[in-house]
């Protein structure tokens, strides 16, 4: 018996989804029946690859460029997705960069454009899409959050208040949403192999993960996925799901 896929007829925008994790949720909500937006900032290339590779596979994508730190470009985004497709379902806050560094030599800069891109930006992203979502009186909201959120790390100051702070967001809005059928979940990944984590010296790492291995992208998109469909999580909201080789337990 053929059974639907489970995202069929659903619209999905993944934040930062040119390259890395945002990537690998793209490609697999689009594999579970999605429409995909695929946010980029700058990557117009890697964008377009993405978009490419879904359709490759018989799904259905088109990339947006926006800053998601930048209020008028998000709303614009939301706007044109809503204008494009008439609806828009699942959002994943997955953007995000790092700027570590010691707290003492730590630039206000570097400081201000973590919080500006990886906190504010999922504030934006998630009060533009709230007023369609809300009326609609269904949607699923995933933030990409990061187990340093829960449990700090040295060189991380700005990174892991962002990604707490998050955590905070994602809970407030789960609790502010919930009567409107509209869930928010977070997923906090601990070391994926990513550009972001590229350059970081692997032994260390290894010795403090249980499983013994960095993570994949596709093991991070495969919880987005189980947060963003029907029925898997319907009864879930304000929560937090780790996907970190046991690193953090709580
Ligand atoms: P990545 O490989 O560096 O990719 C980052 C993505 O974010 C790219 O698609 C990039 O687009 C996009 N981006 C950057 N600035 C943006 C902006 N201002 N507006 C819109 N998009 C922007 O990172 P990743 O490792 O996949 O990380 C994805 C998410 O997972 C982040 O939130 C990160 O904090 C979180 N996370 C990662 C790990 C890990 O170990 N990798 C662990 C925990 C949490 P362009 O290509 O256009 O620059």
């Amino acid at each position: 018996m053929a059974v639907a896929a489970p995202l069929t007829g659903q619209v999905a925008l993944v934040t930062g989804a040119s390259r890395g994790i945002g990537a690998a949720i793209a490609l697999e909500l689009a594999a579970n029946g999605a429409t995909v937006v695929v946010n980029y900032a700058s990557s117009e290339q890697a964008a377009a690859d993405v978009v490419g590779a879904i359709e490759a596979a018989g799904g259905r994508a088109w990339a947006h460029r926006a800053n998601v730190a930048e209020e008028a470009e998000v709303e614009a985004m939301v706007k044109a997705v809503l204008e494009r497709e008439g609806r828009l379902d699942v959002l994943v806050n997955n953007a995000g960069i790092t700027r570590d560094g010691l707290l003492m030599r730590m630039k206000t800069a570097d400081w201000q454009s973590v919080i500006d891109l990886n906190l504010t930006g999922v504030f934006l992203c998630t009060r533009a899409v709230s007023r369609p979502m809300l009326k609609a009186r269904s949607g699923r909201i995933i933030n990409i959050t990061s187990v340093v959120g829960l449990c700090g790390n040295a060189g991380q100051a700005n990174y892991s208040a962002a990604k707490a702070g998050v955590i905070g967001l994602t809970r407030s809005n789960a609790a502010e949403f919930a009567a409107r059928g509209v869930t928010v979940n977070a997923v906090a990944p601990g070391f994926i192999q990513s550009d972001m984590t590229a350059s970081l010296d692997k032994e260390p790492i290894l010795k403090a993960i249980p499983l013994g291995r960095m993570g994949s992208a596709a093991e991070v998109a495969g919880a987005v996925r189980f947060l963003a469909a029907d029925p898997s999580a319907a009864y879930m909201t304000g929560q937090v799901l780790q996907v970190d080789g046991g690193m953090v337990m709580r």
